[in-house]
């Protein structure tokens, strides 16, 4: 997938083009480059056709992103499907709301959780060997390792070009094992609420139904 980047934006890019702004709420790509410090990632969780979550990382100026139908595990044997969908813009990062039926992804979006990342490729702290490979590269070797530090999701995570099936776009979420891996926890079920509103998937759908009703 190429994207074609300015200013740090995404733009004329494939999000762009599968969305109809003037029909859905979700942010235009806008001037936000990348920051100083940390880069981020968010877990967006998208009850559309079917309900999946949404992992993107900032990797320079933008979102690469996955859809991911089961939801991040904590639990290290659990291989989780992950597929490679569409650069967001960083902007996205704060979105929550519907998206009209009909409209690409229509459906309820929450900031289900969200914090900042380290790529462990490149880190050669805390004992991990790591061999200098920066995002760019490890996300076009199809191999990352990452170190999440989200409110829910914590640890290390490996993300792996699997090409399930000869899919491209098809990648494997797997925890790592270290302190924060848990085989007990079930956060996509036992922790729905939105990280950023407090809200539940059904409860910013049924304000917006209420908003509409008048
Ligand atoms: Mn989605």
């Amino acid at each position: 997938m190429t994207v074609e980047m300015r200013g740090g934006a995404v733009s004329d890019s494939a999000y762009e083009k599968k969305r109809d702004f003037e029909a859905t709420p979700e942010p235009r790509p806008g001037k936000k480059n990348a920051r100083d410090g940390a880069p981020i990632f968010v877990i967006q969780e998208h009850d559309a056709s079917s309900r999946h979550w949404d992992l993107r990382l900032q990797i320079d100026g933008a979102l690469v992103s996955w859809a991911v139908p089961k939801g991040p595990s904590t639990d290290p044997s659990d291989k989780r499907l992950a597929v490679r969908t569409e650069d967001h813009p960083l902007e996205y990062a704060d979105f929550e709301g519907v998206i009209p039926e009909g409209e690409y992804g229509g459906g309820t979006v929450i900031v289900w959780d969200r914090g900042e990342y380290r790529n462990l490729r490149a880190d050669k702290d805390d004992g991990r060997d790591g061999d200098g490979t920066d995002m760019k590269e490890a996300l076009h070797e199809g191999q990352l390792e990452v170190w999440l530090d989200g409110e829910k999701i914590r640890g290390g995570y490996a993300l792996v070009h699997a090409k399930l099936g000869g899919d491209e776009r098809a990648w494997l979420l797997v925890k790592m094992k270290d302190d924060e891996a848990d085989a007990r926890r079930n956060p996509t079920s036992t922790e729905p609420r939105s990280v950023l509103s407090g809200r539940t998937v059904e409860q910013v759908a049924e304000a917006e139904r209420e908003k509409e009703a008048g």
